[in-house]
């Protein structure tokens, strides 16, 4: 038997030290940053990010051989899952989207020259970086279809398209950027991934989009000074060296897959933090408030939430942690990872949206307030349903997943009328004889 629900106890000690560290550090942190620009917050981040580093939690998301301090998916999990109370935490530890998932793209797709250049500095955090696919006139859930071209001239690649969402491009240092080099090639092999340095001739950073998220009107210009936009980005003959290309042309969505599962099933892990920090502000309002003369948590229908919240929280839980040990078991691009990697990007950012929902209920106008970081998670929580692939297109991967393989039939395995005739084939004399009193 290998079934085991327990953590590791040395484990569960560098998790009890994360937990203290997110609680009494980094969520005052992040409060203290209101208002300050990135170099500032730079500043005020680095000696907590050091702190980190010394205790070697540092970039947790890879394994050591790359330059990380990584234990494999499911310790990542339950690692993940304590830093997601925090927006900050994954920065201050080292494990940030996108520039963990860049980072992991790099570690597996780049030469050492490349890594050397580009992983190292962001491994130790001297630099920020993005990730620019998705584009405004075109589908992201279908990003074969892309029109972002990139072509060679000479020693450069010259790059002309449109792109948006590219998360944090107003503050980072280097884009990785997905482009079309082959249009006529079948639709997998029609793109390649390039370093682009953000602040670079032919790269015209429009705007940072305001969002649910960041809701400001967000016209031409408008920049955000810190980490979080979601920058609109426009390449007008831009040229950068062949050695900019990861892998050869041809090869982006071979890449784009390693890249991508990994930081889906960070996003989950995250969710379960911030779904258990919410469910924590339920369950203490619950047991303070009264209306009636009873406390709130002796009403009938908010004990209902508590219970549903319990339940669907535990329920994501346990399917980040299977698909975390099926990762570990079988890596990120087996059947089992692939269906399972959908399945809690779909599921949890739900299960984070209801119960973040029912906290604000519980809480009342409190909780839609901003003495309450209620509201801010939600917002934060929506994106989740579309960021890094909608709902819809991961319910697909897993019907498709399990669909896969399945013979048609003519006459339904479960046909009673079937059963009934091998039944009788198989049993029909003895249970004759039983009916006879003959056995
Ligand atoms: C907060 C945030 C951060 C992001 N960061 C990045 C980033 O850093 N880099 C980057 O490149 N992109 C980023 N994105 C973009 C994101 O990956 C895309 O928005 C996503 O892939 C969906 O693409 P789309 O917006 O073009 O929607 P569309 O593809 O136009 O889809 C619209 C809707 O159609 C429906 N739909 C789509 N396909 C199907 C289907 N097969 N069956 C049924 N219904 C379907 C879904 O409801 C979907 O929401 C980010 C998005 C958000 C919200």
């Amino acid at each position: 038997m290998s079934w085991d629900f327990g953590t590791d106890p040395a484990l569960q000690e560098e998790l009890d030290w994360i937990r203290r560290y997110v609680d009494e550090v980094i969520l005052p942190l992040e409060v203290a940053g209101e208002g300050l620009n990135q170099k500032q917050l730079d500043a005020l981040w680095q000696p907590h990010k050091d702190e980190v580093k010394a205790r070697g939690f540092w970039a947790p998301h890879l394994p050591p051989e790359h330059g990380g301090g990584g234990k494999g998916q499911l310790a990542l999990a339950l690692i993940h899952e304590v830093l997601g109370r925090s927006v900050l935490a994954p920065e201050i530890f080292g494990c940030q989207a996108p520039d963990s998932g860049n980072a992991e793209l790099l570690a597996v797709g780049a030469t050492p020259a490349q890594r050397e250049r580009w992983l190292e500095p962001l491994l130790a955090g001297r630099v920020r970086s993005t990730f620019a696919l998705t584009e405004p006139h075109n589908s992201g859930s279908d990003p074969t279809g892309i029109t972002t071209r990139c072509v060679r001239d000479g020693d450069h690649w010259v790059i002309d398209g449109h792109k948006w969402f590219a998360s944090n491009a107003s503050v980072s240092d280097f884009m990785i950027l997905m482009a079309v080099t082959e249009p006529d090639a079948p639709p997998h092999r029609r793109a390649a991934m390039l370093v682009v340095p953000c602040r670079h001739p032919g790269v015209r950073l429009v705007r940072d989009v305001g969002t649910m998220h960041h809701p400001y009107a967000a016209d031409e210009g408008a920049l955000m000074d810190r980490i979080g936009g979601h920058t609109e980005v426009i390449f007008e003959n831009c040229r950068v060296p062949l050695d900019h290309m990861i892998g050869s042309p041809g090869d982006g969505f071979v890449l784009a897959q390693k890249r991508l599962g990994g930081g889906r099933i960070h996003h989950a892990m995250r969710c379960i933090g911030q779904a258990n920090r919410a469910f924590e502000m339920l369950l203490e309002r619950a047991a303070s408030r009264t209306t009636r003369g009873k406390l709130l948590g002796q009403q009938q229908l908010v004990q209902e939430m508590i219970a549903e919240s319990c339940a669907e929280l535990e329920m994501s839980r346990l399917l980040v942690l299977r698909a975390a040990w099926t990762m570990d078991r079988e890596g990120a691009h087996g059947h089992a990872a692939r269906r399972d990697i959908a399945l809690v990007k779909f599921v949890v950012p739900r299960t984070l949206l209801g119960i973040i929902d029912r906290a604000m209920q519980v809480h009342g106008a409190l909780g839609y307030t901003t003495d309450l970081p209620l509201e801010e998670m939600y917002r934060m929580a929506r994106a989740l349903r579309i960021a890094d692939g909608a709902d819809e297109v991961h319910k697909q991967t897993v019907a498709r997943e399990l669909l896969a393989g399945r013979k048609p039939v003519d006459v339904p395995t479960e046909h009673m009328p079937s059963l009934r005739r091998r039944a009788r084939e198989l049993f029909g004399e003895r249970v004759a004889r039983i009916r006879e009193g003959r056995a």
